[in-house]
Parts: C-alpha cells; sequence; structure tokens
C-alpha cells in the first residue's frame, strides 16, 4: 500500500510540473503576443432596461495564439497575474479601450457608449502610481474621465495595502468605478461604505437563478435595494434568458449585460449595434 501511495504522488508530481510548465510557456508566449498584433479587445454591450438600449461597453481582451488558436482570458490572465505580465498587459488594454471610446465619441457623437469599463486585476492595482498611469492615459488620449470606468473584484480592493488608495486616486480623478462579481469573493458590505464605488455588477451566479424562488433570487433582491439606498448603479451581469430579464426589471434592476442582449463584438458592431429586445 505504501508503494502505490508513493506511486500515486509521484504522478501528481509531475502532472503538476506539467502544468507549471505550460504556466510559464503561456507566460513566455504572451510576453511577445504583446508586440506581434496576437491580442484585441472585445467589448459587451451593458444596456438600459426595459428597452435595451445601449448605455455601457466593457472591454474585454481576446488572445489568438499562432499556433494553439484562441485562447481565453479566464486560461491567460491568472497567468499574467502570476508572471506579472498584467502590468504591462493591463496598460496596453486600458490604452486601446481609452483610443476606442474616443473613436466613438467622434463617430457616434450622442450615440456613443456612455462609459467603456475596463477590467483592472489585483496585482495592477497593488501596482505603485497606477492611479498616475490612468491619468497619464487619458491625459494622452483626451477621454474625459468619467467615461471610463474601472472594473475592480472586492478581493483585489481588499487586498490591504494600497489597493483602496489608489483606487481612492483613480476615483478623484472622475474615473467611475465598478465593483465586479458583486458577492462571490470576501464581501462585506463594509467595503460600501469604504470605497468609492459608482457601480455594482451584480455576479452571474446569482442571475443564472434570478427566476426560481431561491436563496439567490432573495440576494438579488436585497442587492438592488442596498444599491438604490446607497445611490449605487446596478448591473445585472449574464443575463441569458427573457425570464431573467423580466424578473431583473419587476425586481428594480435597470442595467443588464449578457448573452440575452448581446455578446462580446468588435468595435465597429457597438457602433451599428441596435436593441433586439424590447420591452419584455
Ligand atoms: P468578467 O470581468 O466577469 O467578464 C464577464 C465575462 O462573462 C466575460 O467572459 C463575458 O464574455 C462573459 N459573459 C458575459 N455575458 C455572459 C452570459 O450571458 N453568459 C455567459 N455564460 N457568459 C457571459 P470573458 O471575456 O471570457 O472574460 C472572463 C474573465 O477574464 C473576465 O470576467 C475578467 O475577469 C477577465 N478578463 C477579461 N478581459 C480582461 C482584461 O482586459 N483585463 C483583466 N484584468 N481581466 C480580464
Ligand atoms: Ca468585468
Ligand atoms: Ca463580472
Ligand atoms: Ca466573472
Amino acid at each position: 500500500a505504501k508503494g502505490q501511495g508513493k506511486g500515486r504522488h509521484v504522478v501528481f508530481d509531475d502532472r503538476m510540473d506539467q502544468r507549471t510548465a505550460e504556466q510559464s510557456r503561456l507566460a513566455a508566449d504572451l510576453r511577445s503576443a504583446l508586440d506581434t498584433d496576437q491580442l484585441h479587445l472585445l467589448y459587451q454591450p451593458i444596456v438600459a432596461m426595459p428597452g435595451g438600449e445601449l448605455a455601457a461597453v466593457e472591454a474585454l481582451v481576446r488572445w489568438t495564439h499562432p499556433d494553439r488558436g484562441p485562447i481565453g482570458p479566464a486560461v491567460f490572465i491568472p497567468a499574467a497575474e502570476r508572471t506579472g505580465l498584467i502590468v504591462p498587459l493591463g496598460a496596453w488594454i486600458l490604452e486601446q479601450a481609452c483610443r476606442q471610446a474616443i473613436r466613438w465619441q467622434q463617430t457616434m457623437g450622442a450615440a456613443a457608449p456612455g462609459s467603456v469599463s475596463v477590467n483592472v486585476s489585483a496585482r495592477q492595482l497593488r501596482e505603485a502610481g497606477f492611479a498616475g498611469e490612468v491619468a497619464a492615459v487619458l491625459r494622452r488620449t483626451g477621454l474625459p474621465p468619467h467615461v471610463l470606468t474601472v472594473e475592480v473584484t472586492e478581493t483585489a480592493v481588499f487586498d490591504g495595502g494600497t489597493a483602496l488608495d489608489e483606487l481612492k486616486s483613480i476615483a478623484a480623478l472622475g474615473v467611475k468605478i465598478a465593483l465586479d462579481d458583486f458577492g462571490t469573493g470576501h464581501s462585506s458590505l463594509g467595503l460600501l461604505r469604504t470605497c468609492p464605488a459608482d457601480v455594482l455588477k451584480v455576479d452571474k451566479s446569482f442571475v443564472d437563478d434570478v427566476t426560481a424562488d431561491g436563496p439567490q433570487a432573495v440576494v438579488v433582491a436585497a442587492l438592488i435595494s442596498i444599491c438604490d439606498g446607497m445611490r449605487l448603479r446596478a448591473v445585472a451581469e449574464g443575463v441569458e434568458t427573457a425570464e431573467q430579464a423580466a424578473r431583473l426589471y419587476e425586481l428594480g434592476y435597470r442595467y443588464a449585460q449578457g448573452y440575452f442582449y448581446g455578446r462580446p463584438m468588435p468595435p465597429e458592431d457597438i457602433a451599428t449595434y441596435r436593441p433586439a429586445h424590447g420591452p419584455a
């Protein structure tokens, strides 16, 4: 039995090594991806309910690997965070999104997305001078600060250290702050008091079951009343069906994001976006 246990242990170690090797290969490839045009941003509509009109967009990064094809951010963002590559990668993403936001303002006028959301990872927020970098990008691109929204998770803000200070400096620029995946992290409602949030994005895992009479629906209902009371804009994430949209609207939600309204799409398609779904 002892021998068997040892054998299993070796297999497990091998697998760990393979995964680590895989991760560092990915990180090395990602480093060159930045310089060779393998990365691009898609934008997903954030719409007003019930009409489905475009209110804002969220920038979502995509990587087309030369040999392996498309690799999702859920795979390479964690690798980029571990290696610190997220810092230059995140800076590139921020600049691209701001430049695109300006382009929409020039071509779409009043119909341009009211805000462009950019995901910022814990590692970026911990970097001293991140707020300064945001200010520099706004200066370089000429984007009005209120058109930019920085999306951070509760966990990133709770990171201790200087994350919260950095976030306050970003808010002081006039940039909007969204708390992403709300309800999935080490949530504390106290965060809503200390953190300068403008938007609260209710995680898909709660929205998934909003049409059933379970605990998820209760959380979704409670969160909208907190948001209304605190003058936070609530966005329901991952809305996939007309039933979910109708229920969310009934509960008081006025903004939503999800495949029901639109998948992440290239910037040209945002310019021609029309509501596909009227009042439910
Ligand atoms: P997230 O910030 O929560 O982004 C929402 C994710 O949910 C996106 O996946 C989006 O495509 C997906 N989604 C939206 N609506 C629906 C829906 O109705 N149903 C389903 N099943 N999924 C939906 P994506 O683009 O694969 O991104 C995954 C995660 O990777 C993001 O989660 C975010 O944490 C991270 N990420 C993506 N882009 C960036 C980036 O530019 N910077 C950083 N730091 N992280 C990013
Ligand atoms: Ca997000
Ligand atoms: Ca989210
Ligand atoms: Ca998420």
